[in-house]
């Protein structure tokens, strides 16, 4: 039988990929995005937040077999304040927000994070802040913060806040994962290696990839397939890394 989804990020890149599959597989997607989608909304505000969960609730009252909340800014954004907005707080509202419809079809959430979230030198207090829900003062603190560290540590922030919820959300028969990407070649990628400030060190950073080369965005939309998937049912709380083995390079001992 057919399946409907919501996700947000849908335009381009890694969301658009996953629309494409689903749809081509005959399921209903719902994508919510800046542009160039069924429901135009600006996550980073809360009327966006609640005009896209408003949205996704009126075309699916029976419920959704999964959720993918997408949509995400790279390190070169300005101000930082919109990385934290959309890649954190609009993420974990969302989720909040859709977590009964998900839960009406016993189905699965799968937040987008980052390998980057590995990496040593986090902002601690940036990641505390996020934590605590104060979107004001963590939109104030990422302003003085590196974009790299800014965008790290809104990922970061999501995935110990999937792997802290997961287990409550498993009882309610809705499972809630993330994958990490590793570098893939969309239109943030490009941007992102287009940038003065930030492009070398993404230049270097993708000369570690054990694959030997970035991933395509379908080959994550493959990955967050799985965690939507029954064939996953027994998944939940992982991050799972989809980065071309550069996770097992840099972190051997841990997992
Ligand atoms: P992308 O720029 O192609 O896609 C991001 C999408 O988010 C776009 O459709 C964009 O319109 C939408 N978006 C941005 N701001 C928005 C806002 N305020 N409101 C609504 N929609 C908004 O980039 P991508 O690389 O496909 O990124 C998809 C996700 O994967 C992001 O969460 C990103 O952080 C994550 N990711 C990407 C990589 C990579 O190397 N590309 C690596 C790790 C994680």
């Amino acid at each position: 039988m057919n399946k409907i989804y919501a996700m947000t990020g849908g335009a381009t890149g890694i969301g658009a990929a996953l629309k494409d599959s689903l749809r081509q597989r005959g399921d209903q997607v719902i994508v919510v995005d800046i542009k160039n989608a069924d429901i135009i909304a600006d996550l980073s505000t809360t009327k966006g937040r609640n005009c896209a969960i408003e949205g996704i609730e009126e075309r699916a009252p029976d419920g959704l077999d999964g959720f993918i909340p997408c949509a995400g800014l790279g390190p070169n954004v300005k101000p930082h304040s919109l990385i934290d907005k959309v890649n954190y707080f609009s993420a974990i509202e969302l989720i909040e927000g859709l977590k009964n419809l998900v839960r009406l079809k016993q189905g699965a959430i799968v937040a987008v994070s980052s390998n980057s979230t590995t990496l040593p030198g986090l902002n601690e207090e940036h990641l505390q802040i996020l934590a605590s829900g104060d979107e004001e003062a963590a939109c104030q603190l990422i302003e003085q913060m590196d974009g790299h560290n800014a965008y790290a540590g809104s990922k970061r922030a999501l995935a110990e806040w999937m792997r802290q919820k997961a287990p409550a959300y498993m009882a309610e028969g809705v499972r809630l994962n993330a994958v990490a990407p590793g570098m893939t070649r969309t239109p943030m990628t490009d941007k992102v290696l287009d940038d003065e400030t930030y492009g070398q060190a993404m230049r270097d950073f993708s000369q570690s990839i054990p694959y030997g080369e970035m991933a395509t965005p379908d080959m994550i939309a493959d990955a967050i397939l799985f965690l939507l998937d029954p064939a996953s049912r027994f998944v939940c709380g992982i991050m799972l890394f989809v980065d071309g083995g550069q996770d097992a390079l840099l972190r051997p001992n841990t997992f």
